[in-house]
């Protein structure tokens, strides 16, 4: 493999384990798993999803504020704003949070205010970014160019390392193909490999790579199966209603019946589902009541 001196096993065991919070790793024996929405739609939409999660239980809660869109006219994100909606469910919920950067000059608010920052596929070889990530002392997750090889993938976190941030997660999320009945196919072999090779933790993201919901909870059990050390999922209240990437959008209880699914597979494997969420599940059901309750009614002015 090309230049990848720090990415490299320095031996067969050799494995990073990579801290979120205090309680939350990845890499070791614990599965990350990570849920949520494509993109931050509203703090209605993000307490939902936490407060119906946090005991799923999943580990992190994803939500995209920049959204890299094909279309420049698609809706590309709340920005700043939906910033601030994970900061107030991560400090509410006490799970750890992941969103995408696209530039260098969103780093360092989203650094502020995140736990896990998110290269895209469309931006895997932006070297400028990565060299500007390599000297943030937060986890990177890095996802797989749209048709990057393994050994572009291994480089590009070369890149982060060499630049001082030796706290990066690979994530395979499906290369393009001929085939548009998925949406990306699935390199489980890509994930084997990268166990191999590298030290560094690998998840998968099968909601990307597949395309289509119903393909979600095998692909997710097949990649625990073959050794990945997590998983991210997009899943939100009202799948079909989701601003983007509704078509592979899991409801919120599709999301709690694939993470226990998950566990024998886990166990097979030698790794576990963590439950280490701060608060219950009723305590979290009665905190969203609450927050409801409190929101004012619409004002009924101008209507007759
Ligand atoms: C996403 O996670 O919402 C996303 C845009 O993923 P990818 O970069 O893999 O397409
Ligand atoms: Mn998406």
């Amino acid at each position: 493999m090309l230049d990848a001196k720090l990415t490299s096993k320095s031996h067969s065991h050799h494995q990073t384990i990579i801290k979120l919070t205090a309680d939350i790793t990845v890499g070791g024996e614990d599965l990350l798993i990570i849920g949520g929405p494509c993109a931050v739609e509203s703090l209605e939409q993000m307490e939902a999803v936490a407060s119906q999660l946090a005991t799923a239980p999943i580990q992190a809660l994803r939500g995209g504020v920049y959204k890299p869109r094909t279309s420049p006219y698609a809706f590309q994100g709340l920005g700043l704003a939906g910033l601030e909606i994970l900061k107030a469910v991560r400090r509410r919920y006490g799970l750890p949070v992941v969103t995408e950067v696209m530039s260098i000059d969103q780093i360092e608010a989203i650094a502020e205010s995140v736990d896990l920052l998110q290269v895209g596929s469309r931006n895997m070889q932006n070297f400028d970014l990565l060299k500007a990530l390599g000297e943030v002392n937060k986890p990177v997750l890095l996802k797989r160019g749209l048709a990057a090889t393994i050994e572009e993938f291994v480089c590009a976190a070369e890149y982060i390392l060499s630049h001082g941030n030796s706290q990066v997660i690979l994530c395979e999320r499906g290369i393009r193909s001929f085939d548009p009945y998925t949406r990306n196919v699935l390199d489980l072999g890509a994930v084997v490999a990268l166990k191999q090779i590298t030290h560094l933790p690998v998840i998968v993201d099968p909601s990307h790579a597949a395309g289509k919901r119903e393909l979600v909870p095998d692909l997710a059990k097949a990649a625990i199966a073959c050794g990945a050390d997590g998983l991210i999922i997009e899943c939100h209240p009202e799948p079909e209603k989701s601003v983007s990437d509704a078509r592979q959008a899991l409801s919120l209880e599709e999301m709690v019946e694939l993470v226990q699914s998950l566990r024998p597979i886990a166990a097979a494997v030698g790794r576990r589902v963590l439950n280490k969420s701060k608060v219950n599940a009723s305590t979290l059901r009665q905190s969203f009541r609450a927050l409801q309750a409190q929101r004012p009614v619409k004002s009924q002015k101008g209507k007759t």
